[in-house]
Order: C-alpha cells, then structure tokens, then sequence
C-alpha cells in the first residue's frame, strides 16, 4: 500500500478515467476538469516531479510527452500534424507553483481559449 493517490490509480486501488495508457504511462481524465479536455499524463512509475524523472529516466519523461499529444490527438485538439486548435501542457513544480500531488503529472488543457500568462 503507497500513500501516492497516482501510484494507487496505477494499481486500480482508486477508479480513474483513462482516455489512453501504454506500458509505462496512464493518461485519466482530471477529477476538477478547468477546460473541456483536462488530461493528466503520469508514468506510472512513482517520480516526484519533471526534474526528477529528467534526472532519473529521460527515455520515460518522453514518453510521457508523447502520451500527452497522443490525447490530444485523440481528443480533436490537433489533427497530428500540430494544426490547429491546438492545446497547452502544464506541470506544476512545488508548492509555489500549485504542486499538490507529488507524482509527476502533465496537465493537458485545451477545447477553449487559454489565457497567456497563467495564473
Ligand atoms: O498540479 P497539481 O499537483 O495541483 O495537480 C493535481 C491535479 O490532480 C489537480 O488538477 C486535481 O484536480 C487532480 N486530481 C484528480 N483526482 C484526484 C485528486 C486530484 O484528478 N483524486
């Protein structure tokens, strides 16, 4: 049992909406969605945040980025060849910048106008 709410979704211990999922990464729909398509893509292997999967497994860090245009496409927010209407991928690194799950997760955002700069 890991007190990590990702690792558990990883293992079925919690119910998660999974739009796409490969060996190593999961992709499941974000419980407090802030744009029509609201994506988390996580490895599902535990790494604390982007700087510490670069560090440890950068093969897997692109993995998950490809996981995250994968939804995209899948999705209708690009055709696969980056047209429009496009989308954002975020992570949040710390507390400052809003980190609340300690499991590197990629936010997928996009199906309406996004404002520059974030909050
Ligand atoms: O970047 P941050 O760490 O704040 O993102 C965590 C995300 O995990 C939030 O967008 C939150 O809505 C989502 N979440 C979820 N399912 C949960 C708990 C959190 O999708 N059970």
């Amino acid at each position: 049992m890991t007190d990590c709410l990702f690792c558990r979704m990883v293992a079925g211990e919690i119910p998660a909406d999974v739009v796409h999922e490969t060996d190593r990464v999961l992709a499941f729909r974000d419980i407090n969605p802030q744009a029509p398509t609201h994506v988390l893509v996580i490895p599902k292997e535990h790494h604390r945040n982007v700087g510490a999967l670069a560090a440890a497994d950068p093969g897997l860090l692109g993995e998950v980025v490809s996981g995250a245009h994968a939804v995209a496409v899948g999705e209708g927010l690009v055709a696969g060849d980056g047209n429009e209407p496009g989308y954002r991928v975020v992570t949040n690194t710390g507390p400052q910048a809003g980190q609340s799950v300690d499991h590197l997760h990629l936010h997928v955002l996009g199906g309406r106008d996004l404002g520059w700069p974030p909050g």
